[in-house]
């Protein structure tokens, strides 16, 4: 059984989010799409309220609120602005795998940072230009030397990649395969580390993606995360995780679009009376709300199987193919329902289809869940 009525903590960390997205976030999120601005002074705002760490225990410095609630301010913040949102999706990410993963040492030294901002971001490079979804594939390899590693290979598509304090990067350090696969933790900044062009992309204007190039980067034997050889399970666990973020970034870019072209069908007249009067707009609207509380009760049931520690990697997978896909089917929709000015700047929808439009790519594509899903169907 699920209880879907938030609790104390949940709703707190709920109405903060909401709060400070819609008065700092939202007023600046077309400026930040615009100019591709990088959302420095969002960030910080969100890890000064815990939002960069949220389901990081307190000893580490985040907000030790679970996965409900840090589902719950995703989905707040994504209403507000999808590039912000994307960056704090994966620097809690990060944050996780290094306090669930890591030694005491090692989360002592990089959560606290990822949690109050020191670090504007945390990064997680996995995929590689010939390696995405299957990261099985990946050719980036660090050697084994004395005293530590020395990474080389090109990691690609790395969200914050120039803006990182600490990467999360994932090599081979054995054979071919799954099995050969271990995880380094690599400060930003690290020698032979290069950060190369900020991909030009159709939306999250304002979040970083660059590829990585690391030309022997030497790392010491303590910045490897986890066992050696068992790099992959961690990466599969993280994403597990991560697609629950992502079904709840989708939900609050949706959440957005529905409520503007509501709005927008209130308000706008043709014919004489309200569009919003004519039954096909009513339609679209009618299955939009419902396929978004069907994407809220996926995501929260994922959540909450992940707090209490149950296996979730089907749900999370139901959870991320059907609120994207679902988003996206909503963004198209506003951007129907304003007619002629849902296509140009001056109103948000365009921002919203652009931007939502990667999330049935990213953290794996609607294909791989389904293979997921599938799998475990099957078994
Ligand atoms: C904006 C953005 C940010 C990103 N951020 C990060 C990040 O921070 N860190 C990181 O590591 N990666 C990141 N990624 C990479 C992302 O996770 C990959 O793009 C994604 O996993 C798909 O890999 P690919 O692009 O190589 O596509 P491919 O794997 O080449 O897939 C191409 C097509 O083939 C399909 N396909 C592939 N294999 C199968 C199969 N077995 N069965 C059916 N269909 C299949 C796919 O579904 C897709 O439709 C980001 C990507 C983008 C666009």
């Amino acid at each position: 059984m699920i209880d879907f009525e938030p609790n104390e903590t949940q709703r707190l960390v709920q109405q903060t989010a909401r709060s400070f997205a819609q008065q700092h976030v939202l007023p600046e999120a077309a400026a930040i799409d615009r100019e591709e601005r990088f959302p420095f002074a969002q960030l910080k705002g969100l890890a000064d309220l815990g939002l960069m760490a949220v389901n990081v225990s307190p000893e580490l410095g985040g907000a030790g609120a679970g996965a409900v609630a840090y589902a719950l301010a995703m989905m707040e913040v994504a209403k507000a602005c999808a590039s912000t949102a994307v960056t704090m999706a994966v620097t809690n990410m990060v944050g996780e795998v290094i306090a669930k993963f890591g030694t005491p040492a090692q989360a002592e030294l990089y959560c606290p940072q990822l949690a109050d901002g020191s670090f504007p971001a945390g990064a997680f490079a996995l995929s590689e230009p010939e390696a995405g979804s299957d990261p099985g594939a990946m050719r980036t390899a660090a050697r084994k030397v004395e005293g530590g590693w020395v990474i080389d290979g090109v990691k690609q598509w790395i969200t914050s990649g120039a803006q990182a304090g600490v990467f999360v990067v994932w090599a081979r350090t054995g054979g071919p395969g799954t099995g050969g696969i271990s995880c380094f933790l690599v400060p930003g900044g690290a020698k032979g580390l290069s950060v190369g062009k900020h991909e030009d992309k159709m939306g999250l204007r304002g979040s970083n993606t660059s590829s990585l190039t690391f030309d022997g980067v030497a790392v010491p034997d303590d910045a490897l995360l986890g066992d050696l050889g068992g790099g992959f399970k961690i990466a599969m666990m993280a994403l597990d995780g991560g697609r629950i973020g992502i079904s709840a970034q989708s939900i609050g870019i949706a959440t957005a679009a529905l409520e503007e072209a509501i709005a927008y069908a209130k308000d706008r007249k043709q014919f004489g009376k309200p569009i919003g009067d004519f039954q096909a707009l009513q339609f679209m609207i009618a299955d939009s709300r419902a396929e978004l509380d069907a994407s809220r009760l996926l995501c929260l049931r994922a959540a909450t199987m992940k707090e209490r520690g149950v296996p979730f990697s089907k749900e999370a997978s139901m959870s991320k193919v059907y609120s994207t896909e679902a988003a996206n089917r909503i963004c198209n929709r506003a951007v129907q329902i304003h007619g002629g000015y849902g296509y140009i700047r001056e109103f948000a929808a365009e921002r919203h289809l652009r931007d939502v439009r990667v999330t049935t790519i990213y953290e794996g594509t609607s294909q791989v869940q389904r293979i997921v899903i599938a799998r475990m169907a099957l078994k």
